[in-house]
């Protein structure tokens, strides 16, 4: 059976907030595979048979933290146009600063939006590519 649903990976250390938009995008109907560091995550992208359409990546992270993931993944032809949403707080503008210049789609401050509100923003990015 062809699975149509569209994937997405969070990638994100702390188990409370990925449990949030792991349930959240599971039960709108997503397919979702987490990483809880940057290695994993990096290791878990080349094994995937099919490649997410979508990735949420927290900026900081043991092993390998999100701006270094995202630099690799925007050098990987295979990986380098899957729209990375940045997962950031509040006082992490420079961080931002340069995900948005290393070419992240976006990013999302974790505190200032619902779960709700998480999944309103990834189906408008989906919907619009
Ligand atoms: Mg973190």
């Amino acid at each position: 059976m062809k699975n149509d649903k569209k994937k997405v990976m969070i990638i994100e250390d702390d188990y409370f907030v990925m449990d949030i938009y792991h349930t959240k995008l599971i039960q709108a109907g997503f397919e979702v595979v987490g990483a809880n560091n940057g290695l994993k995550a990096l290791e878990k992208l080349q094994e995937e048979e099919r490649i997410p359409d979508l990735i949420l990546l927290d900026i900081i992270m043991p092993y390998m933290g999100g701006l270094e993931v995202l630099e690799k993944i925007k050098k990987d032809d295979k990986f380098k146009n899957i729209p990375v949403v940045l997962l950031t707080n509040l006082s992490q503008k420079a961080e931002i600063d340069t995900g948005m210049k290393l070419g992240a789609h976006d990013f999302l401050i974790k505190s200032h939006f619902t779960p709700s509100e998480v999944l309103e923003k990834i189906n408008s990015l989906l919907n619009n590519n």
